[in-house]
């Protein structure tokens, strides 16, 4: 017997509003996507709670014995800055700013993104395509979107048609939302598009001549709306209908809406089982975002480099934070909150290793077989790792008291412990010790105040070459010193 079939696992559903048993198409199998980051700037902490959260039901998938396909895109191309058809590509617009090529604008943020993720230990997905690299397939279900009658084209773009697809399809069936209603609120300003209808969406936009990120189509240069890629790259690799699709809340409308209807009115098959989607990670009550710049980066908890921290936190210690809420809640971001998750984090670790040293007794006083079950049904209930962690938790006091002389397991049975207990803290929730980073930051800023204290004093003594130096060496390590009005800081 396999983990999976000992265990009766249960998803939200966002497509039905329930927990539903988790059966996969193929059994022993699961092909998830999961709709990645659109790589225009530095993923903040509310990004790297999504991704912790698919990672964490990675993992957990895996525990259970599944062979798991996850789908993980990067978002290059496509996605335009008032999320919807018009305005400028994120990802152009940034290049515009920054003076360089797009490519080189997703190039840095990507391996920014995989360096924080692996920082958080998120495990790499299987498949982890661009949107650029998938113009062909791209291409080829527009038109198969306008063969079956559901996509139009006009001055070189094309339109998803909803009217026609909701002649024999629902649109709105993922958010609930009501297509008459949805009209009556949206105007078509007369001449100002070519959409027939307000609430048809983008397939393929024809590249104004000023527009670096074109490629040639059956309809002149342009380049793809947003919500195809993922309908393109889904397909590609799992096929017209897969188990799981998740992202952020944020995403079930207008994103997952359309990527349902395009893959429908192309493919004419329903093309995801479960869709999960993952709440969000607040700061001031609001929601963090890159474009209103409510936000915190995990390179500023990892440094404590930001006014609202007390001091740094370890990446394990951050995605312990994460953990202690279940995916579907909101999540408020404060340093009280995360430094009581510290906290508890420690005591966690320091009962493992408590737990090393302990010596097998001549009989048991904790059922580890109930315990056990506690930890499966937790994760089994929608991968709820807050209720994981509070039978994690009560393991830890038993640890304390069998320290104490006060409890004990027989050598079967501490095995057995051990063995579920790691297993649940490294595995499944992708824990590891702390690595001593804060003491690193620590000689850091030791180190770093000495150099400012340098240069700061060449400068006094007009020493401008030597001040020069010290700042241009420091940024070829990455590191940016910066004079403001309350003294010199650095940042990395
Ligand atoms: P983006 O790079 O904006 O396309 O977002 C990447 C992923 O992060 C998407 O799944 C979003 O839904 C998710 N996301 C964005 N903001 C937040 C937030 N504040 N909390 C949690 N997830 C978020
Ligand atoms: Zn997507």
């Amino acid at each position: 017997m396999t983990r999976y079939q000992d265990n009766t696992l249960y998803i939200y559903n966002s497509l039905s509003g329930k927990k539903e048993v988790f059966t996969p198409i193929n059994p022993g199998k699961v092909g998830m996507y999961v709709c990645g980051p659109t790589v225009y700037n530095y993923v903040h902490l509310g990004n790297c709670r999504t991704f912790i959260s698919f990672d964490l039901a990675f993992r957990y998938l895996k525990h259970l014995g599944y062979q798991v396909r996850y789908v993980r895109n990067i978002t290059d191309v496509g996605h335009m800055v008032d999320d919807a058809d018009e305005g400028e590509d994120k990802i152009a617009k940034k290049a515009r700013l920054e003076q360089i090529e797009p490519m080189e604008v997703a190039q840095k943020y990507t391996i920014y993104f995989h360096n924080i993720l692996k920082q958080l230990n998120n495990l790499p997905p299987s498949i982890e395509p661009t949107a650029t690299g998938h113009i062909i397939e791209q291409i080829k279900i527009i038109q198969d979107i306008i063969d079956n009658g559901y996509g139009y084209e006009v001055n070189g773009s094309v339109y998803f048609d909803i009217e026609s697809f909701r002649k024999n399809h629902d649109y709105g069936i993922l958010s609930g939302r009501n297509v008459d209603d949805m009209m009556s609120n949206t105007r078509n300003l007369d001449g100002q598009s070519d959409k027939k209808n307000p609430l048809d969406f983008a397939l393929w936009k024809k590249a104004e001549p000023q527009h670096i990120m074109r490629w040639p189509s059956p309809w002149g240069d342009g380049f793809p709306g947003w919500h195809l890629e993922c309908t393109a790259m889904s397909t590609k690799y799992l096929g017209k209908h897969f188990d799981i699709h998740g992202g952020g809340m944020d995403l079930k409308f207008p994103h997952h809406e359309c990527e349902i209807a395009q893959s429908e009115a192309a493919c004419n098959e329903v093309p995801v089982n479960y869709w999960m989607h993952a709440n969000m990670l607040t700061l001031n009550g609001k929601k963090m975002s890159k474009s209103t710049g409510n936000n915190i980066l995990p390179e500023e908890l990892f440094s404590g480099n930001n006014d609202i921290l007390s001091k740094a936190y370890s990446p394990s210690v951050v995605r312990f934070f994460i953990l202690q809420a279940h995916y579907r809640s909101i999540l408020d971001f404060s340093d009280e909150a995360i430094s009581a998750a510290e906290k508890g984090y420690e005591r966690l670790f320091e009962s493992l290793d408590i737990l090393d040293n302990l010596e097998a007794t001549a009989s048991s006083t904790f059922d580890i077989q109930a315990w056990t079950n506690k930890c499966y049904d937790a994760m089994n209930d929608d991968f709820n790792s807050p209720i994981l962690i509070a039978n994690l938790f009560e393991a830890v006091k038993f640890i304390n008291a069998y320290k104490e002389g006060k409890a004990g397991l027989t050598p079967s049975d501490l095995d057995a412990f051990k063995q579920t207990i790691k297993a649940f803290v490294f595995d499944v929730l992708g824990l590891s010790e702390v690595t001593g980073c804060e003491n690193d930051n620590e000689t850091l800023d030791n180190v770093m105040q000495i150099l400012i204290n340098l240069r700061n004093e060449a400068r006094a003594n007009k020493d401008f070459q030597l001040s020069d130096q010290i700042r241009n060496q420091l940024a070829k390590l990455g590191i940016e010193i910066k004079d403001g009005k309350d003294g010199t800081t650095y940042s990395l």
